[in-house]
């Protein structure tokens, strides 16, 4: 996968506060994004993100940014190049879109046209309501049980 406009704006002076637990972030970060849609087509945009010590320590790609940047008060502005290089790395950790995009269904995969319609005799939005529920239900305890938390938003 390339990436020919990738381009990284770091931001070190009050970065807005994490999205996740609203705690004081470290870093902010905005950043072209590009994944495939469920038709295969390449989709642009712009992403921001946030580096937060609690939510995002323990990853590999982060924890030596933050030791950095918690360093850098004692230690005066750290060589921002080092910075830089740590900082793409955690963008590039944050930026892998998922790699699979699943679609639940009731419906029999036959009866759906080239663009993903459904044509069967069932009612279209038949899954709707308590159905849906219990489909998202399902997979939200499949996920936890995996250990898996991300969701896929842009
Ligand atoms: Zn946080």
């Amino acid at each position: 996968m390339s990436h020919p406009e990738n381009e990284i704006l770091l931001k070190l002076a009050d970065p807005p506060d994490c999205t996740r637990c609203g705690g004081p972030a470290l870093l902010h970060a905005k950043f072209t994004h590009s994944w495939k849609n469920t038709r295969g087509q390449d989709v642009n945009g712009l992403r921001e993100a946030v580096l937060c010590s609690p939510c995002d320590g323990g990853a590999r790609a982060t924890d030596g940014l933050l030791a950095l940047l918690a360093g850098a008060d004692q230690m005066g502005l750290p060589n921002i190049q080092v910075i830089g290089g740590l900082a793409a790395a955690w963008v590039e950790s944050v930026r892998v879109p998922p790699a699979f995009v699943h679609r639940i269904t009731k419906y029999d995969p036959a009866d759906r046209d080239e663009h993903g319609s459904y044509r069967g005799a069932e009612e279209a939005a038949s899954d709707h309501g308590p159905v849906e529920a219990a489909y998202l239900e399902a997979i939200s305890t499949f996920a936890e049980a995996a250990g898996i938390d991300r969701d896929g938003d842009p």
